[in-house]
């Protein structure tokens, strides 16, 4: 498999993924054109792009999907709870390119696709779990708190994209951001903060996660070193040490690295 974020955060979140038989998108959350300039970067043509998962109707993850898809008449996935959403906001994608999902896992060609509901202010909000020969990778963003459900499907992945949106006193303290604002991000249905990040990850680390890319960091409430201090400062305090025990790096609105797991 071969897995890199190109763009990460409330101005657009895409990742793409590659294996010998497929190549996906999961979100699309920047232009149609910027998208196909990123792809140029990995040698990727976007009429390549076997499907498109997407995790919600967020525009931050569809903001490419009616351009892209409907030029490159791309297959779209999406929760059977959330497509009607997600299609809503479609004009020129048309309603035979949108492929549902349920609860369990299915496959595209070679790469295994499980997923996991996420509480988010979203009709409905899916986390995914990716797994080739036996290597597992998830993508977890958007979220307001983890559960057992999440944490026991994401343990065992080799490499983890996790939310890691907001430090908690900064968010509080932003003059520019309302009341009700805060109260939606900091609710139970909001975005996870740099510490529920690190306690998830105190988590799952124990169960062979090697890499972790701190994911959809706010530009506003969170910068991308408080993250990783906040989160490495709690792992060491429980005895696991970032670059011993785990490698974390930070995604942004840039193309991240490349990885390869084989
Ligand atoms: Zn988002
Ligand atoms: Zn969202």
């Amino acid at each position: 498999m071969r897995v890199c974020n190109l763009s990460s955060g409330s101005d657009g979140n895409c990742t793409y993924i590659e294996t010998e038989q497929v190549k996906i998108l999961v979100d699309i959350g920047l232009s149609c054109k910027e998208i196909c300039s990123r792809l140029a970067v990995l040698n990727v043509k976007p009429q390549e792009i076997d499907a498109i998962l997407i995790s919600h109707e967020h525009n931050d993850h569809i903001k490419g999907l009616d351009v892209f898809a409907s030029k490159y008449k791309t297959k779209v996935y999406v929760h059977e709870h959330g497509i009607g959403a997600v299609y809503s906001k479609m004009k020129k994608a048309l309603a035979q390119q949108f492929y549902q999902f349920g609860d369990f896992s299915f496959t595209i060609n070679d790469l295994i696709i499980d997923n996991v509901s996420l509480p988010h202010d979203s009709v409905h909000c899916s986390g995914f779990i990716f797994e080739n020969n036996k290597r597992k990778i998830s993508i977890i963003t958007d979220l307001g708190h983890t559960t057992d459900v999440i944490l026991n499907k994401i343990s065992g992945s080799a490499l983890v994209y996790l939310e890691c949106n907001h430090d908690v006193d900064m968010l509080r303290a932003n003059p520019n951001y309302s009341a009700s604002l805060k109260a939606r991000i900091l609710g139970k249905n909001g975005h996870l903060s740099n510490i529920d990040c690190a306690k998830a990850l105190e988590y799952i680390i124990p169960y062979g996660t090697k890499q972790v890319m701190l994911s959809h960091i706010s530009r506003h409430n969170n910068t991308p070193s408080l993250a990783y201090k906040t989160v490495c400062e709690y792992l060491q305090s429980k005895g696991i040490i970032e670059g011993r025990d785990v490698k974390i790096s930070t995604a942004s609105i840039n193309i991240s690295t490349i990885f390869k797991l084989n």
